[in-house]
């Protein structure tokens, strides 16, 4: 491991450490800069985002000289949750770690995360934990005939899943996932898949990011817009105070000190199931860096520094499409600079098919504008 250069020098203001150095961590670290704050990355990827504008610990999560240097740093907050609770519990007491070990063991594990959610109050679809071949039983029938099978950790952008309609295909997905500990929830029908952020800082005070409406595509982001065109029948206020309400009793019954994610499927009448935790900045909020207001990422770092912080949501409407590896094919990058409004964020890292590689957030006067810039945008990326 490279040794860092310490809390340097002349430079007095804080210093923010960060597990992980992904994509999330190279923005995070971009917006922490204009701030007075420096970053520290522990990341084992010698070629990770972060690199280029952070101190880069190029080390295991678990490394003990890696983890001393971050115990430096005034706070630590992470961009990953497949980081190992073990290196936040090695930093415990040590420096403030937000969130910490608790709430990321909880939000990695996909069995656990749910009953979670159930326990602070929240809606979530139908769900039976599989752990071994007795669960399969009768599992099917207690969430509705037809399911998903997913694997309760390590799963991401709809890898380590399963849909399954009958006993048969439950026992062979479940064999195919490899017999690991699994969650299996039925399918839900939903109108819309909507997200939405909350910050806690320590002392507790709340702030929140906007509602925020997401499609996928081959089960990876492909689009997310602001604001969220609900149906009039359950208005897009109502719809968004009840995400806010899920996302307060998520933060408060878990103990949240940073910031949070909510994934919600959005039923035809209106009822919101949460689906997902992330314990940080999500891919659904890139869309905040240009639309106006203060950035996801502006919101985490002040969040777990302790600075003031507001609700974060865009002036104006915007959307982000992704930019994920395709073979053989790239965006037409001319025509996207030239569609009025857009912002190119690239991650440095190399091309590979289904690979986030970066992605375009796109703003417009109004919503109908947004629309036919969205639309362009991703005619132009593959
Ligand atoms: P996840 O990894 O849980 O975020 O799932 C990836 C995507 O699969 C989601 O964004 C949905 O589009 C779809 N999906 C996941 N769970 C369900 C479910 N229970 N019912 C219907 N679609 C689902």
């Amino acid at each position: 491991m490279s040794a860092p250069t310490g809390k340097a020098e002349t430079f007095a203001g804080p210093t923010l450490g960060i597990l992980g150095g992904g994509q999330l961590a190279q923005m995070l670290a971009l917006a922490a800069l204009p701030l007075g704050v420096r970053v520290r990355v522990l990341e084992p990827d010698p070629q990770a985002p972060a690199r280029l504008c952070a101190d880069h610990l190029q080390a295991p999560y678990t490394d003990p000289a890696g983890l001393d240097a971050l115990a430096e740093c005034d706070a630590v907050t992470l961009e990953f949750e497949n980081v190992p609770v073990a290196a936040l519990d090695a930093l415990s007491g040590r420096v403030p770690v937000r969130p910490g070990g608790e709430l990321l063991a909880r939000s990695k594990h996909r069995a656990r995360e749910k009953a979670a959610l159930r326990a602070a109050g929240v809606q979530t679809a139908p769900f039976v934990a599989v752990e071994t071949e007795a669960d399969l039983d009768g599992a099917l029938e207690r969430v509705g005939g037809r399911g998903i099978l997913k694997t309760s950790e390590l799963g991401y952008d709809g890898k380590g899943q399963a849909r399954v309609s009958t006993q048969g295909e439950l026992a062979e997905a479940w064999a195919a996932l490899g017999r690991v500990s699994c969650v299996l929830e039925g399918l839900v029908a939903f109108e819309r898949e909507v997200s939405l952020s909350v910050a806690r800082t320590a002392g507790g005070e709340l702030a929140f990011g906007p509602l925020i409406e997401n499609v996928h595509r081959d089960g990876i982001l492909r689009t997310s817009v602001y604001p969220v065109a609900v149906p009039e029948s359950t208005g897009p206020e109502d719809t968004e105070a009840r995400a806010r309400e899920a996302a307060r009793a998520i933060a408060e019954a878990w103990g949240l000190e940073g910031l949070l994610t909510v994934e919600f499927f959005l039923l035809p009448g209106g009822t919101l199931l949460a689906n997902e935790v992330a314990p940080r900045v999500h891919n659904s909020g890139h869309l905040t860096q240009d639309g106006g207001g203060l950035s996801q990422f502006e919101a985490q770092v002040r969040a777990v520094l302790g600075l003031p912080l507001a609700d974060w949501r865009p002036l104006l409407p915007c959307a982000m499409v992704n930019v994920v590896g395709v073979k053989g094919r790239e965006p037409q990058w001319a025509a996207i600079d030239a569609l009025p409004g857009t912002h190119v964020h690239l991650y440095h890292k190399a091309p590979r098919a289904g690979r986030k590689l970066g992605h375009v957030n796109v703003v417009a006067p109004d919503l109908g504008t947004l629309r036919e810039r969205v639309a362009r945008l991703e005619e132009l990326i593959p």
